[in-house]
């Protein structure tokens, strides 16, 4: 049987999945819907946990991500990405929308310098209690255990002065990922208002408008995405949020419940192309990969 490290290198290193993903038969599945991409980490990480997801992309595969985005796609905000779809006549180019969980600082080190280089927009969700933290999220148990071998940028949230200059650069959006990052299935309604409101009033007392919000977890199947959860973002003022369900954004997409598609470290230029114009094939199979770690 492959060890989990043969397993991840032959994933990463396999040519017959890069010949498919640059096949011709990959295409976009319609002109007329997008996809939204969710990041969390992007550090450079030198070692593998298996017993732990680092959710990293390190800073040189980023790059070469978005270098191949553009080249394939229109890289759109995400309160955009509904309207495009919606539009005649639709976009000639298949539209894509980039988000970040969790606020790290990161963010703000490794990836603002490359958003400013390809001119590309993207949206961070931050989580409001844990801004300008000098400790790592409670939430994050990799952080937790390995943040002490890590350079602090790598697990540690932005402070806001590094949030206001995200947004100085006019290509970062900011929106809510909750105030501390709760588990939805362990919460009653009354706490699931208080963790919607409380981030936007926070948020928009910084920053004016605040329109996006991720569901923390944001698995509809698991539980993370309850109606409950649904309107209390909406009564909060957010006008549309996104979870952890894999799809693509069609006009017809329920705006507070909006798919996205993960972004892996192992995705080269020719699996992230492919993701972006609608073969969810390459993510299967990546996925299947990472969720073998997860269960671990
Ligand atoms: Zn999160």
């Amino acid at each position: 049987m492959l060890s989990r490290m043969r397993l991840k290198r032959a994933v990463k290193g396999s040519a017959g999945l890069a010949a498919v993903a640059a096949s011709p038969f990959v295409r976009a599945s319609t002109a007329a819907s997008g996809c939204i991409f969710a990041y969390h980490r992007v550090a450079d990480v030198r070692f593998v946990d298996a017993s732990l997801d680092d959710w990293n992309v390190s800073p040189t595969r980023f790059e070469q991500q978005i270098a191949a985005l553009v080249e394939c796609a229109e890289i759109v905000r995400l309160t955009d990405l509904l309207g495009r779809c919606r539009a005649s006549p639709p976009p000639d180019r298949p539209l894509v929308a980039l988000t970040f969980d969790d606020g790290y600082a990161n963010f703000y080190t490794q990836v603002l310098p490359i958003l400013k280089r390809y001119r590309v927009p993207a949206t961070v969700f931050v989580v409001t209690s844990l801004v300008g933290s000098e400790h790592p999220p409670a939430f994050d148990g990799w952080s937790v255990k390995h943040g002490g071998r890590l350079d602090p940028d790598a697990w540690r949230p932005m402070t806001w002065d590094q949030l206001e200059q995200c947004l100085a650069s006019g290509l970062v959006t900011v929106g809510g990922h909750s105030h501390r990052h709760l588990k939805a299935p362990e919460c009653t309604p009354e706490l699931l208002i208080e963790e919607a409101s409380r981030s936007r009033e926070i948020l928009v007392s910084r920053f004016g408008e605040v329109e996006t919000y991720a569901y923390p977890y944001g698995s509809s199947r698991l539980g993370y995405v309850p109606d409950a959860y649904v309107e209390a973002v909406a009564a909060a003022g957010y006008r549309l949020a996104v979870t952890y369900d894999l799809g693509r954004v069609t006009g017809q997409t329920d705006p507070f419940r909006m798919p996205r598609i993960e972004a892996h470290g192992v995705d080269g230029p020719a699996i992230i192309r492919a993701k972006a114009l609608g073969s969810l094939a390459p993510y299967r199979l990546t996925d299947r990969f990472r969720q073998a770690r997860r269960s671990a």
